[in-house]
């Protein structure tokens, strides 16, 4: 069986002294055993050096929220993976819908990403998910079959075991609008069914694949438990020490 991974994006928000009060929080609120569940804070890249160091002989990984796919150089603005690396990163959130949308990231950019950070033995967490207009048109399936086919161009099937993919509808971003378990579910079977097209079954049947998308304390459970649906990507419910280990504990223990 996968093991559940549960990722907290925390976006442009917590300063220095914001982010060692949500970490002590998550420190006294994730006391409980997680049984192999792994969580990953990812703050923002001002956080991430003191992040590593407050959870230091936790249970919490490390990640940033993007980079880019040179080593070094004149990239005003950017960062590279072995700086990610060197403040305790040992994953990489890519390919978010508000780096698409804000940023005009496209997949083959991502994609260049995606190989860059494997290269460096990051782990990345690469976002795929379709618009609400695009789920009105029916054009779904569509849509997350060419980001993922876009964004793993080039990727080995030995690489591609390593990554996380996160399924993120953009309708359900930030917007308090959830995916229900169903639809979710639908999703991910979709994906690991492309998976095996593109590696072969035992490879696919590795990938972690995340949900995110208005995860909440009180939808967490239902979702988390889809046979496909191996963890989440949480946004908002992220910033508050109470309602993220509410989330991580629906993921450790089964209904
Ligand atoms: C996200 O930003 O990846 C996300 C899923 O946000 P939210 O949980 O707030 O919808």
């Amino acid at each position: 069986m996968r093991a559940k991974v549960i990722a907290g994006n925390w976006k442009m928000n917590k300063d220095f002294r914001q982010t060692e009060e949500l970490i002590d929080g998550l420190k006294k609120s994730v006391s409980f055993d997680l049984q192999g569940v792994s969580v990953i804070l990812c703050p923002p890249f001002t956080s991430l050096e003191l992040a590593a160091r407050l959870v230091k002989g936790t249970p919490f990984a490390i990640g940033g929220q993007n980079m880019y796919f040179k080593d070094e150089g004149a990239f005003t603005g950017e960062i590279a993976p072995a700086m990610l690396k060197s403040v305790g990163c040992r994953y990489v959130i890519l390919g978010h819908s508000e780096r698409r949308q804000f940023f005009g990231e496209t997949d083959e950019f991502i994609n260049k990403k995606v190989k860059k950070a494997l290269a460096s033995g990051l782990i990345p967490i690469v976002c795929v998910g379709e618009t609400l207009q695009q789920r009105e048109q029916n054009i779904t399936e569509q849509i997350v079959t060419a980001q993922v086919r876009g964004v793993l161009s080039d990727v080995s099937a030995q690489n591609a075991e390593k990554l996380i993919l996160a399924y993120e509808p953009v309708w359900a971003i930030g917007t308090g609008r959830t995916a229900t378990p169903q639809q979710a579910e639908d999703v991910h079977a979709l994906i690991r069914k492309l998976l095996t097209e593109l590696y072969g079954g035992t490879t696919a049947e590795r990938v972690i694949i995340q949900y995110g998308g208005s995860v909440k304390a009180d939808n967490a459970a239902d979702l988390l438990w889809q046979p496909n649906v191996d963890g989440a990507l949480v946004g908002g419910a992220c910033l508050k020490a109470d309602s993220f280990s509410a989330i991580i504990r629906a993921a450790v223990a089964r209904k």
